[in-house]
């Protein structure tokens, strides 16, 4: 079974998505997910330029070869766009050994361990009455388990809340059309880490009161505390019994997680802007995380995050792989297959697509009850329509960023 063609497809149907599209000598096609949200072109250039080439003409089978030929036949390592490429690459032959072998891809990954995948929603709100109507409106679409974000009083924009970002764009209430703004320079938004300590206690306190304790609870920091102030937050949200607190520092100070580890025993999750194993390596070793945050997209594909994921299983850490819209429909039902089959699955994190992505993807994946499943279509269980692709050409987007109140940048 040789590769015949390669190409790459960008498409924008609500957002930018680029996907790889490999084609056997015997017609199977395999797609595989190489979005890089904000950078997305960065990667089109190194898989047309650089990596199609290399495939035409080799064993489909071949997938750990053809990842570690990749991988070490770069010489340059590792970056969110390398990686993003490779991942492309084994995600697209996973999809054709599957399709050929007439299975769902999680029946070559070892089987189903479970039923179907926890997956958590995204509520929101500038206030405690907004927040709890999106509390309410996740609940009644069926979710089981829910991320918290909040506005805090002074701040004007702020990430993760739909209302603000909605009202901005003035479309429909959802963020997930981010990069906000197509063709505009990166948006600003404000931080103030004092103010957002005052204020976060209080909403998850509120949020426990109005919805009892049995709800799971997730909140995100998105690496803007230092490790003392993370450590005083996790402390401060123990009573509320959160699911985890994610991405509570900058990934790249991993040593900073001693510290928050030591004085709190709120749950910790790390990781979606890592691309190996080797980020999470001493994470991993030293017990410093709970939930490794990866994305098959962003991590090299399946192959390299199984391996992440068994290595992690030695010491009781779980996935809770990143999903929000960025990742394509080709991804998330890599990370679906993914995490049906590994024991140490954890959560999934889901936002739907849109309306429009879906009729570009069409999808065999459930929702049903709060639990996601890949269905049991041969592959990935995904097909790319290219004629509605073609509708929808690509369009220059950047994501947010962050300024202090004296002006200085700060972490998004
Ligand atoms: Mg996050």
């Amino acid at each position: 079974m040789i590769i015949e063609r390669a190409e790459v497809v960008v498409t924008s149907p609500s957002r930018n998505f680029v996907t790889l599209r490999l084609v056997t000598d015997d017609g199977i096609v395999g797609l595989g997910d190489a979005t890089l949200n904000g950078r997305e072109l960065a990667v089109v250039a190194y898989l047309r330029d650089h990596v199609v080439p290399l495939l035409r003409g080799r064993d489909a089978h071949r997938i750990e070869d053809t990842w570690q030929f990749l991988y070490r036949g770069g010489y340059w390592r590792r970056g969110p766009v390398t990686m993003a490429a490779i991942a492309a690459v084994d995600m697209a032959l996973w999809d054709i050994k599957a399709r050929a072998a007439g299975m769902p891809l999680y029946q070559l990954l070892g089987g189903a361990s479970r039923e179907g995948l926890l997956a958590y929603g995204h509520a929101s709100g500038s206030d405690l009455s907004e927040l709890f109507d999106s509390v309410r409106a996740h609940l009644e679409q069926g979710f089981r388990a829910i991320r918290v974000q909040t506005g805090v009083p002074g701040l004007n924009a702020i990430y993760g809340i739909a209302s603000q970002a909605a009202a901005a764009g003035g479309g429909e209430e959802r963020y997930d059309h981010e990069p906000a703004r197509r063709g505009a320079l990166p948006m600003q938004e404000d931080w103030d880490t004092r103010a957002y300590l005052r204020h976060l206690p209080g909403v998850f306190e509120a949020v426990r009161n109005e919805f009892g304790p049995e709800l799971p609870l997730l909140h995100d920091g998105h690496h803007r505390m230092t490790p003392l102030q993370a450590a005083k937050l996790g402390k401060e949200l123990e009573p509320y019994d959160l699911f985890w607190l994610e991405d509570c520092t900058p990934a790249e100070n991993q040593e900073a997680l001693r510290l928050v580890r030591r004085h709190t025993t709120t749950p910790l999750a790390i990781g979606e802007v890592f691309n190996t194993v080797w980020d999470f390596k001493d994470l991993i070793r030293e017990q410093l995380i709970d939930y490794v945050r990866g994305a098959v997209t962003h991590m090299g594909g399946i192959t390299p995050l199984k391996k992440t994921m068994e290595y992690a299983a030695l010491y009781q850490i779980r996935s809770g792989f990143h999903g929000p819209t960025d990742i394509s429909p080709v991804g998330m039902a890599a990370q679906m297959h993914l995490g049906l089959a590994i024991h140490n699955f954890g959560i999934q994190e889901y936002m739907k697509h849109s309306a429009r992505t879906d009729e570009v993807f069409r999808q065999s994946f459930r929702w049903r009850d709060g639990l996601l499943h890949p269905g049991d279509e041969p592959g990935l269980g995904v097909e790319l329509d290219l004629d509605e692709a073609g509708r929808y050409p690509y369009e220059q987007a950047y994501l947010p960023f962050n300024r202090l109140a004296d002006g200085t940048v700060h972490d998004w």
